[in-house]
């Protein structure tokens, strides 16, 4: 399987110069299977070109997808009212999360209606499912093996476990450390991955300023790789505050303490 950042920045997109390299978009990866099939985590801003891309790979056949989502904050899901996917009744989108169905339509509805944008989620074409997945529990979305796990975030979020062509990818934003069960909790679903994308939002240095706001730093993310005996550590959720001169520093820092450190990069492919 391969893994794809479309967007990799937290809390708000930072279209300027100075972000471009690692990216302005905020969170949205495509892991495509040897298949051909493909999964998606989220629908930050990133999400627009991703249905972009699908569509022209598409080439005019239609499109099926598996879109897991972490949790419903701004960052994680203003690119679906753009994700041209949806808007054809040839395709197909289904949504997987650990919350009730009925809940998960009511707050996708709920972003579209009046007076915050022109077309309502009712309207849209593609046919749309939801589907509840239970908290650590493993089950099969399409090809993919997938396990969700409760991260500390405020209003909660969800961790994901994926297996697929004999390949571990977790992912773990958004998340902060600290609460013993849950620090207990990503280290057991993180164990052995080939690739985990973890919230390294914050420096250990601005953490302090920055309890409670649900973010980790890149120093935690290298803890949870070394005990958990992870290959690839990717550091995402960028802060928008954080320049790329910044991030190289970080990245520099990272893998002073752990060589298989990497930035996510809007863009950017990785295979685990
Ligand atoms: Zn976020
Ligand atoms: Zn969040």
């Amino acid at each position: 399987m391969e893994l794809k950042f479309w967007g990799v920045r937290g809390s708000i997109p930072t279209p300027a110069p100075e972000n471009l390299g690692y990216g302005g978009n905020t969170t949205c990866l495509e892991i495509r299977l040897k298949s051909g099939a493909v999964v998606v985590i989220d629908g930050g801003t990133g999400a627009r070109g991703l249905g972009l891309d699908l569509l022209r790979r598409a080439a005019g056949q239609s499109v099926e997808l598996e879109v897991l989502m972490t949790h419903f904050h701004w960052d994680h899901i203003q690119g679906i009212p753009f994700f041209a996917p949806l808007y054809s009744p040839a395709n197909r989108v289904r949504f997987h999360t650990t919350r009730a169905a009925e809940e998960v339509r009511n707050i996708l509805e709920g972003q579209m209606t009046h007076p915050y944008f022109p077309v309502s989620f009712q309207l849209l074409g593609a046919k749309r499912e939801f589907h509840t997945l239970a908290s650590q529990q493993s089950e099969k979305v399409g090809e993919l093996q997938v396990t969700p796990f409760p991260l500390n975030h405020p209003q909660g979020a969800s961790g994901y476990r994926l297996e697929a062509d004999g390949k571990v990818i977790v992912h773990a934003c958004d998340h902060e450390h600290g609460d013993p069960e849950l620090d207990r909790t990503i280290r057991e679903f993180a164990a052995g991955a080939d690739i985990l994308v973890y919230d390294a939002q914050f420096t250990p240095e601005e953490y302090e300023a920055k309890r409670g706001w649900g973010h980790s730093t890149w120093a935690e993310g290298v803890a949870v790789a070394r005990e958990a005996g992870v290959k690839q550590l990717v550091l995402s959720h960028h802060d928008p505050s954080h320049t790329d001169a910044f991030l190289r520093d970080v990245l520099r820092a990272a893998q002073a303490e752990f060589a298989g450190a990497r930035m996510a990069t809007e863009g950017e492919t990785l295979e685990p």
